[in-house]
């Protein structure tokens, strides 16, 4: 005899009654608090597109952690989780292209402090007015 335990992931979005199958875990922190939620493809897709805006416009804040040990809620899918929209050259700036970026962005009459993390709009300001 052999007990064999599955684990479905279903949509989190639909009624009890109404199974839909989930193809991702979404992870997300809002008010101090982290959420993760099992969706669908359209819910999924839904969730991204509605993220996207105020993500893009967020500053990254630490990485998340890693969850914690299986719960039986969600199968570990490998390499499941996608780091955000499209990637920043910007981000991996030196200081010297950071100095330059500062002085562009005042040249542009926007506001950037002298040290620490320039604001995404900026860099992507700085990244549409300057190709490559
Ligand atoms: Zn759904």
């Amino acid at each position: 005899m052999a007990k064999q335990v599955r684990i479905f992931l279903t949509c989190d979005l639909h009624r009890e009654n109404e199974q839909v199958d989930g193809m991702a875990t979404v992870a997300f922190g809002y008010e101090g608090k982290l959420y993760e939620l099992d969706v669908c493809r359209d819910h999924h897709t839904e969730f991204t597109e509605a993220l996207s805006p105020w993500a893009t416009a967020a500053r990254p804040y630490g990485n998340f952690p890693a969850p914690p040990e299986e719960d039986g809620r969600s199968p570990r899918r490998g390499g499941g989780r996608r780091s955000g929209a499209g990637t920043s050259a910007a981000r991996t700036a030196s200081k010297e292209q950071l100095a330059a970026i500062r002085d562009w962005a005042r040249s542009q009459n926007m506001e950037v402090s002298e040290r620490g993390r320039i604001p995404a709009s900026v860099l992507e300001a700085f990244e549409k007015a300057n190709p490559n």
